[in-house]
C-alpha cells in the first residue's frame, strides 16, 4: 500500500514536532515517520539517572508551548519529554510511530520513501511506501550511541548512557564510568548516591562552570500559569543571558570565563592531584562547555577515584587503561557520546542523479543555511550541519529552521526547490572561515576527521542565524514562482 502526501517529515523529537506543528497550521497534508514507540527523540532515549537539559528548561521550549510547570530551571528528562508529548498531540494523528525510514529516493519530481515497522502502526496508516513532494528530515545529531571499540571481554554489563538499562541494579557494585563529558557529570553524582565504587576514566578533562539549577517554588509555578507575560520575560531574560555567553565561547570574553571555570575547579576538588588531572589542557571553548553543580564534589568522595586515562582494554572483572592500570569493576557505564558528525540517514537518501547524502557528504555535512543541500531537491534538513550552538538552545535553531522550510513550501508546489552549488559553497566557506576556535586542534564532537572540517555548530548567535535564515528567501535557489496554497 502506498500513502501519497504533500510533505514527509522523518523523526518526531523537537525538530519534527516543531515542524509538524507548523505543516499543521499551513493545512499541508503529512505525515511524521518515527522509529520509537513514543516521540521526544533525544529525551525519548536518555533516560540515565540524573538526565536533565544544560539549557534552562524555560529557553529549552517551543515560544509558543511555553510550560509553566517546570519543576526547576533545568529540567529533568522525564519532564522535556512529558513536555514533547504534549507538544506533539495537536499532530498526533499524523505520527507514524514504530516506522523506520529505510531509504528515500528522489525520482526528478518527488521523493518516495521505503519504511519498515516493528509492532502496531499508529494512526496514520500501515503503508510501507510513502510518496511525498517534499522530505523533511529531523533525524537528530546525537541519536547513535559512540562505542569504543576496545578489546577483550568483560563479565558484567555494559551500558551505553542513551541505552540505559532500567533493570541493572547498581547499588552497592563497583562501577566504572567511562568518559567526562557532558552526560558523566550529570550521571557521576547519581552513580556515586548508589555504588559501591566509582571508577571515572578520564581521556581529556572539560571545563566545568557552576550551573545554578535550583527547584522552582510552587508560587513560582503558579505566577507563570497566572501571568504568561512573566514567563514570556523570564524566557527573553534567559535568551539575552545565554546570547551573552557567545561571546564568552568563541569571542574576546573566553579568557574571563576560562578564569572562572578554573577557579571553579579549584575552589570544588579538595585533592591537589585529582585537581591537576581534572585541569583542562585545551583552549577555552574547543571543547562543550559543560555546567554542573555537584560533579567535581563527587570526585572528592571517597569512593570515587577518577584515573586520567582512557579505556584500553577488559578483561573478565576489570577495566584496563592505557598505562597498565587494572581497575576491578562489576559494572561499565560508557558516557562516550554519540556518533556526530556521520550520520546513519545521509546513506538512505538518495537525490539527483541517484547519489546519496552521505557521498555528497563525504568530506563532512554541509547545506545551505544549514537546511537545503545541492543536488537534493524539495529536501530540508533540521538541526543538522552547522545547526547546534555552543551558547544556546537548540531549540531556538530548530525554530528558525522550522520557519525557513513553512516559507519554502509554496515554492515547491510548482517543481522542484534546489540550492545552487555556489550557494551551498560560498556558506561552508562562511562557516569554515568562522570556525577558528572549534578547528584549534582538540579533540572534539564537531569536527569531521576526514576533513577537519567544522560541520555541527552554527559560529554565531542564534539571533543572527534566526534574522538571515528564520525566513525563506528563493535568491539562491533554482526554482519558479511561487503557487498560492
Ligand atoms: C543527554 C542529552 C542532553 C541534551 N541537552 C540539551 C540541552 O540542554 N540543550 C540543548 O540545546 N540541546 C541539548 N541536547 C541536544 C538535543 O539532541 C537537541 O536539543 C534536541 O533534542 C534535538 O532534537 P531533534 O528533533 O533534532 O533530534 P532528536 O531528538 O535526536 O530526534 C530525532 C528523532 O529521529 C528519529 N529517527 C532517526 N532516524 C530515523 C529513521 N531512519 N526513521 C525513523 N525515525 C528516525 C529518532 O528515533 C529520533 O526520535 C542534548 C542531547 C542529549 C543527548
Amino acid at each position: 500500500m502506498t500513502l501519497r502526501v504533500r510533505v514527509a517529515v522523518v523523526g518526531a523529537g523537537f525538530a519534527g514536532i516543531a515542524m509538524g506543528r507548523r505543516l499543521a497550521a499551513a493545512g499541508e497534508s503529512f505525515v511524521i515517520l518515527e522509529r520509537r514507540d513514543g516521540v521526544g527523540g533525544t529525551w525519548y532515549d536518555n533516560t540515565y539517572p540524573g538526565v536533565a537539559c544544560d539549557v534552562p528548561a524555560h529557553l529549552y521550549c517551543f515560544a509558543d508551548v511555553p510550560n509553566p510547570g517546570f519543576s526547576r530551571v533545568f529540567a529533568p528528562g522525564a519532564e522535556i519529554r512529558e513536555y514533547l508529548e504534549t507538544a506533539a498531540a495537536p499532530v498526533a494523528d499524523r505520527l507514524r510511530l514504530r516506522t523506520s525510514l529505510d531509504g528515500a529516493s528522489w525520482d526528478g519530481r518527488r521523493w518516495t520513501l521505503r519504511t519498515s515497522t516493528t509492532g502496531e502502526v499508529s494512526d496514520a496508516g500501515d503503508a510501507r511506501t510513502v510518496i511525498a513532494d517534499v522530505l523533511i528530515l529531523a533525524c537528530g545529531r546525537l541519536t547513535e550511541p559512540s562505542l569504543p571499540a576496545v578489546p577483550g571481554e568483560f563479565s558484567g554489563p555494559i551500558v551505553h548512557s542513551a541505552r540505559w538499562d532500567h533493570d541493572i541494579d547498581l547499588s552497592g557494585r563497583r562501577v566504572a564510568l567511562v568518559g567526562t563529558g557532558a552526560t558523566a557529570v550529570q550521571l557521576l553524582p547519581e552513580l556515586a548516591a548508589k555504588a559501591a565504587s566509582v571508577t571515572v576514566l578520564q581521556r581529556s578533562a572539560p571545563y566545568i562552570l557552576p550551573k545554578g539549577d535550583r527547584g522552582y517554588e510552587a508560587a513560582e509555578r503558579e505566577l507563570f500559569e497566572q501571568r504568561p507575560t512573566v514567563l514570556r520575560d523570564l524566557r527573553s531574560t534567559m535568551f539575552d543571558e545565554a546570547e551573552a555567553v557567545f561571546d564568552e565561547r568563541a569571542g574576546a570574553g573566553r579568557e574571563a570565563a576560562r578564569s572562572r571555570a578554573l577557579a571553579h575547579l579549584a575552589d570544588r576538588v579538595i585533592d591537589p592531584v585529582v585537581r591537576e588531572a581534572v585541569r583542562p589542557d585545551h583552549e577555552f571553548g574547543c571543547k562543550r562547555v559543560l555546567f554542573s553543580d555537584d560533579y567535581y564534589e563527587s570526585l572528592n568522595l571517597p569512593h570515587v577515584r577518577l584515573i586520567p586515562q582512557a579505556l584500553d582494554s577488559y578483561s573478565a572483572n576489570a577495566v584496563h587503561t592505557a598505562d597498565g592500570g587494572r581497575h576491578e569493576v562489576d559494572a561499565v557505564i560508557l558516557a562516550t557520546g554519540f556518533r556526530s558528525t556521520r550520520q546513519p540517514y545521509a546513506a538512505l537518501i538518495r537525490g539527483r542523479g541517484g547519489r546519496t547524502l552521505e557521498q555528497h557528504w563525504s568530506e563532512g555535512m554541509r547545506a545551505y543555511a544549514s537546511t537545503a543541500v545541492h543536488g537534493f531537491p524539495n529536501l530540508f534538513v533540521l538541526d543538522g550541519p552547522n545547526a547546534t550552538l555552543p551558547h544556546n538552545s537548540a531549540v531556538l535553531m530548530i525554530e528558525a529552521q522550522a520557519d525557513y522550510v513553512t516559507g519554502a513550501l509554496p515554492w515547491t508546489r510548482r517543481g522542484p526547490l534546489e540550492v545552487t552549488a555556489e550557494a551551498e559553497e560560498a556558506y561552508a566557506a562562511e562557516i569554515a572561515e568562522r570556525s577558528g576556535v572549534w578547528t584549534s586542534g582538540c579533540s572534539n564532537w564537531y569536527v569531521d576527521p576526514r576533513s577537519g572540517r567544522q560541520v555541527l555548530l552554527w559560529p554565531g548567535r542564534a539571533a543572527e542565524f534566526r534574522n538571515r535564515f528564520g525566513h525563506f528567501d528563493p535568491g539562491p535557489y533554482q526554482t519558479r514562482e511561487p503557487a498560492r496554497v
